[in-house]
């Protein structure tokens, strides 16, 4: 049987090159597309050499041309840590939107399967706890994280009006808070903010007084819920992401102790629009997917933090 092509954007990325290589175990053919302007060629350095995979250097926000037959599109290209859209907020806005375009005019070109990475961010500053895939949420357009949100809430409008008007076979995963190795030590995110600085022994920075919550999932779970969504029918955004909600105090307090570090943590300033809970209500990919994680925290922490270990200290 002829081996199928998937085109992963943003494939040197944290998600991106994760996806890459799961699909290429999975016997497919992949064609990763990067602008490296946040991805990095280390995450897929592995990969080069390989019959069945190819990498482009270029911005899915112009045209995209793939020669051959293309069976699946999936579309992770974004900035996508606070502090990166912060530093990059036309390009978060032109890689949502006109990449995301580009990106489904393809699908519809080659008659692939197309699957946006879209996000809990699109829930904003929820009012609604845990966030199901019903709610439509509360985002500031205009605020600092309106870059990133209405992107992705504008890709996924896109993407329905892609299925609906033209038919293009799309799916839609919401992605919450997710981590594991391969994520930048320096992309300003919680976790490899508190780990770095824990293994430093340095003051660990937590935003507000650290009652906000968040539920971080480890990539592993991430990857696999993807990929059953990627081979189900489900046309309609689906959430994945671990429910295991922790408030940033007790997740700084839970790293320094798995480090053992001696790092006291200190308290910053909350940025502006930072949504105070964060929690996937999983019971569609439950019941759609048959999935759950299966990694939980200390276990996934545990990998992470040799992962940023290495990182720091041995290269
Ligand atoms: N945060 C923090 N210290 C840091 C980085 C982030 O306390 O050094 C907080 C941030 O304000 C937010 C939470 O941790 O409430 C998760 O932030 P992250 O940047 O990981 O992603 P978000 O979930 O906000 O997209």
């Amino acid at each position: 049987m002829k081996k199928k092509v998937a085109v992963v954007t943003g494939g040197a990325g944290f998600l991106g090159s994760h996806l890459c290589d799961r699909l290429l175990k999975e016997g497919m053919k992949v064609v990763c597309v990067d602008n490296l302007i946040t991805g990095s060629l280390k995450n897929i350095e592995h990969l080069f050499g390989k019959e069945d995979f190819v990498f482009f250097n270029y911005d899915v926000t112009n045209f995209i041309h793939v020669p051959g037959i293309v069976d699946y599109i999936l579309h992770f290209a974004s900035p996508a840590s606070p502090i990166d859209y912060l530093k990059l907020p036309i390009q978060t806005l032109k890689v949502g939107s006109l990449g995301t375009h580009k990106a489904l005019g393809l699908a519809k070109e080659k008659n692939a399967r197309f699957l946006l990475a879209s996000t809990s961010e699109i829930y904003g500053d929820p009012e609604i706890h845990p966030q199901r895939e019903e709610y439509w949420g509360n985002v500031n357009p205009i605020g600092p994280r309106g870059v990133y949100d209405e992107a992705k809430r504008f890709g996924e409008a896109l993407t329905m009006a892609y299925h609906r008007a033209h038919g293009v076979d799309t799916r839609i995963v919401r992605i919450f808070n997710t981590y594991g190795p391969r994520m930048r030590l320096n992309d300003g995110r919680a976790l490899p903010a508190f780990v770095s600085q824990a293994l430093k022994n340095e003051d660990v920075t937590v935003f507000g007084d650290g009652s906000q919550t968040r539920s971080f999932c480890y990539v592993d779970d991430l990857i696999e819920g993807i990929f059953r969504l990627l081979m189900s029918e489900v046309h309609e955004p689906v959430n994945i992401g671990n429910p295991s909600e922790i408030t940033i105090e007790r997740f700084a307090e839970e790293v320094i102790k798995i480090i053992g570090s001696k790092s006291k943590i200190v308290h910053k300033e909350l940025p502006q629009d930072d949504p105070k809970v964060r929690q996937p209500d999983i019971s569609k990919a439950k019941n759609l997917l048959g999935w759950e994680p299966k990694v939980n925290r200390e276990e996934g922490l545990k990998i992470t933090i040799d992962y940023f270990k290495k990182e720091l200290f041995e290269n």
